[in-house]
């Protein structure tokens, strides 16, 4: 999931247009570039990685150029030695580029794909981000680096970035609904190529694929199935409401090809590791804590969009940090620490009774349903690094986007007006996964900390010390 895309980032899109009623300028995920248009022509930039061999480290850019008919809504795209048609909403296959980092010494590639959003009367160009060649890493993408390459060359290129789901172009406006939806269904056509060239190999040992479509289109499509959601519309959802369902079907399919060809000595196991939930309020810890005594700002607020920015640590005591974590200031921990380690499970005990009582002021609804000590749900080395309390919402509810990041927006609670808009960061026990196998599950509540073992178990081998959990069928 975090395999980064060829700038370093979680995949950063472009999106080239004329409009001046589209702001310049970084958005999440990705960067919307102002071009004009000239003689029915777009001169632009395509943005590579920082070139770090320069001055400063200037991001490496590659020339483009789009000559738009002046009467169709059509236009031709040249980038290096590529020249290709694209009409309005049309998307262009994978295009490789090469970015120069030293003249004819250091290059990179890369791969994208274009999207002409619009010709006439305004002029809008998507570009995905510029994935890592799987035919050429610039990083090794897969153990042994070469399979990456074999792999392209059986199914074709595929997207390499982490998350390949577009939603942050959705999210910000630069998609809409149906655009995402193709750029979705791409992915997972490109994952089923990838299966059907693979699958058909497995002959021993053990087989892994993991397909992001049901997470991730559940997270932006919540809003179409479900009339409670204030981003439903029943326009979009009599469009787009079969979207979600299809994805399911189309892993379905890729489930009855797998049972086809099991034996009797296969074990299947199909795993969710979380389920799902709407997303209709966010809750902003950090400004509850900050409300309620224990974050003090310095003088001049919390305008800074930099994570924790004002805070004034030597009066601070919690703060709210990830999705689900919060930390005690704690003395000997954090650099400027105030919480007197003798006096952390007073302190953690009193915020966690008043998390649980919170209500939601629109509807009185319990917000947080669960808060668990670190203490108590984890062990092992690492214990100690996690937060020390971990906030479990109801569902409906979350962390807000600018509370995980350290920031305070001005209420403690707020519709999720996000296009993302079903979610799992939740009280665990109301979002179960799914686990689902060929064999009989002994276990009555199977757990995500049983896989391993089971798998181990199936193998015959001894699950190392201190691995929690056990095999789901010898329970
Ligand atoms: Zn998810």
């Amino acid at each position: 999931m975090g395999t980064p895309d060829l700038r370093g980032s979680y995949g950063t899109f472009t999106f080239y247009s004329d409009d001046p009623m589209t702001p310049a300028g970084t958005v999440e995920g990705g960067q919307i570039i102002p071009v004009q248009v000239q003689h029915s022509q777009v001169k632009a930039n395509l943005i590579g990685p920082d070139n770090t061999f320069r001055q400063g480290s200037p991001a490496a850019t590659e020339p483009f150029t789009v000559s738009i008919d002046p009467l169709e809504a059509v236009a031709k795209v040249e980038v290096q030695d590529h020249k290709f048609i694209l009409r309005e909403g049309e998307w262009s296959d994978w295009i490789s580029v090469q970015f120069q980092l030293i003249p004819f010494i250091g290059n990179v590639r890369g791969i994208c794909r274009f999207y002409l959003k619009q010709t006439h009367p305004r002029f809008e160009l998507y570009v995905s981000p510029i994935n890592i060649d799987p035919a050429d890493p610039a990083l090794p993408l897969s153990t042994p680096k070469s399979y990456s390459r074999d792999l392209s060359e059986e199914a074709g290129e595929f997207y390499t970035q982490g998350i390949s789901e577009d939603t942050k172009a959705l999210s910000a406006g630069v998609l809409d609904d149906g655009q995402y939806l193709q750029q979705a269904r791409t992915v997972l056509a490109e994952h089923r190529r990838i299966f059907d060239a693979e699958f058909p190999k497995f002959q021993r040992g053990m087989f892994f694929f993991y397909f992001s479509s049901l997470d991730l289109n559940a997270h932006m499509f919540w809003r179409l199935i479900d009339p409670k959601h204030p981003e439903y519309n029943t326009e979009l959802a009599s469009q787009y409401g079969s979207a979600l369902p299809d994805f399911y079907h189309q892993i379905d399919e890729v489930l009855g090809q797998v049972l086809r060809k099991l034996d009797d000595h296969t074990t299947l196991l199909v795993l969710s590791d979380h389920g799902f939930a709407p997303y209709y309020r966010s809750f902003n810890l950090n400004t509850w804590l900050l409300n309620n005594g224990y974050i003090h700002l310095k003088p001049g607020g919390s305008d800074s969009n930099e994570a924790f920015a004002n805070v004034d640590w030597s009066q601070t005591r919690a703060y709210g940090l990830g999705l689900n974590g919060l930390y005690l200031n704690l003395r000997g921990r954090e650099r400027n620490g105030i919480v007197d380690p003798a006096q952390a499970d007073t302190l953690l005990h009193e915020i966690k009774d008043k998390l649980l009582a919170i209500r939601d002021p629109q509807n009185n609804a319990t917000a947080i349903t669960r808060v668990d000590r670190a203490k108590d749900v984890y062990q092992g080395p690492y214990a100690n690094k996690g937060p020390d309390l971990l906030v479990g919402y109801n569902r409906g509810y979350r962390a807000g986007w600018q509370t995980i990041l350290g920031n305070f927006p001005a209420d403690e609670f707020e519709t999720n007006s996000n296009p993302w808009s079903g979610d799992h960061c939740m009280d665990y026990t109301l979002v179960p996964g799914v686990l689902l196998s060929n064999r009989k599950i002994a276990a009555a509540t199977p757990a995500l900390t049983d896989i391993a073992p089971t798998i181990f178990a199936q193998f015959g081998i001894q699950k190392p010390d201190g691995m929690m959990g056990s095999s789901v069928f010898s329970h």
